[in-house]
C-alpha cells in the first residue's frame, strides 16, 4: 500500500494543488491529512473543499478549531489570531459543520495519527528529541505521525533516545529499522529553511517513508493574501519558508 501523508496546508491553495499534482504522478492508494487545512492563508473553502473530496483521512489542528470557535486564540500570536479571525468570518457553514465533525487523532492498521503529538494532539509541538522519545514510548504503532510544527522531521527509536532529525527533501526513512515517529512538514507554510511545498510518500513495498518537496507559485499565494488584508509577514515568510 502506498499512502500520501500531507498536514499544516493553512489556506495556501496553490501549494496544496501542486502537492496534490504530485502525489497523483506518484500513484497512491490513501491520502491523510493531519490538520491545520485552514488558518493563516487565504483561501480556506478552497482547500476544505479539496481535503473533504479527495482524503481518506483528515485530523483537526489547532488553527482550524480556533476559525470554528472551539478553540479561543489567547495562547495564539498577535498574527494568528487576526487571521484566526478573518479565517472564521470567511468560512462557509458547510466547511464550519465539515471542521466539527474531525478529531485531533485517528488510528489506522499501520500508524498512530496526531496532529500535535500523542501526549496532547491539538497542542503539543514535537521539537525535541526528548518529547519524540516520550511520544514514542506513549504509542504502539510501527509509524506514528504527527504535523503542527511545520518541520519535515524524522526520528527512530534507538535505545533510551531517538536518532534523526530534520528530514530534507528525497530523504528516506526505512521503516524496517524499528518504531519511527515522522512528520511530513507542511504544506502551506514550511518553517525548516525550504519554502516548497512538503508531503510524505509511505509504501509498505518496500517499507519506505520518503519525504518530498514540491516547488509552487508562491507569488500568488502572497498576492491573494495581500489583496485580502492578511499580515504582511505572513505573506512575506512564504518566500523564506520560515
Ligand atoms: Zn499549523
Amino acid at each position: 500500500m502506498r499512502v500520501a501523508v500531507i498536514s499544516d496546508i493553512h489556506g495556501n491553495l496553490h501549494a496544496l494543488e501542486a502537492v496534490l499534482a504530485d502525489i497523483d504522478r506518484s500513484g497512491v492508494d490513501e491520502t491523510w491529512c493531519l490538520g491545520d487545512v485552514v488558518g493563516y492563508g487565504p483561501r480556506p473553502n478552497e482547500c476544505s473543499d479539496v481535503v473533504r473530496e479527495r482524503f481518506t483521512v483528515v485530523l483537526v489542528g489547532n488553527h482550524d478549531l480556533a476559525a470554528i470557535g472551539s478553540l479561543s486564540t489567547v495562547e495564539f500570536g498577535p498574527l494568528a489570531s487576526v487571521s484566526a479571525q478573518w479565517t472564521a468570518a470567511e468560512l462557509t457553514e458547510a466547511n464550519a459543520e465539515w471542521l466539527r465533525g474531525l478529531q485531533p487523532e485517528a488510528t489506522r492498521p499501520e500508524a498512530e495519527l496526531y496532529h500535535g503529538s500523542p501526549r496532547d494532539p491539538v497542542w503539543e509541538y514535537v521539537l525535541s528529541e526528548e518529547v519524540a522519545y516520550a511520544c514514542l514510548l506513549e504509542t504502539t504503532a510501527p509509524v506514528v505521525l504527527v504535523g503542527h510544527s511545520h518541520l519535515a522531521l524524522s526520528l527512530l527509536l534507538a535505545g533510551d533516545g531517538v536518532d534523526g532529525g530534520l528530514a530534507p527533501d528525497g530523504s528516506d526513512a526505512e521503516l524496517a529499522r524499528g518504531r519511527w515517529l515522522l512528520n511530513p512538514g507542511s504544506v502551506g507554510q514550511p518553517r525548516d529553511g525550504d519554502a516548497r511545498a512538503a508531503w510524505l510518500l509511505i509504501d509498505s513495498e518496500p517499507q519506505r517513508a520518503t519525504f518530498r518537496r514540491v516547488m509552487y507559485p508562491i507569488e500568488r499565494t502572497q498576492a491573494e493574501m495581500r489583496e485580502r488584508g492578511l499580515p504582511e509577514q505572513l505573506a512575506a515568510r512564504l518566500a523564506q519558508g520560515v
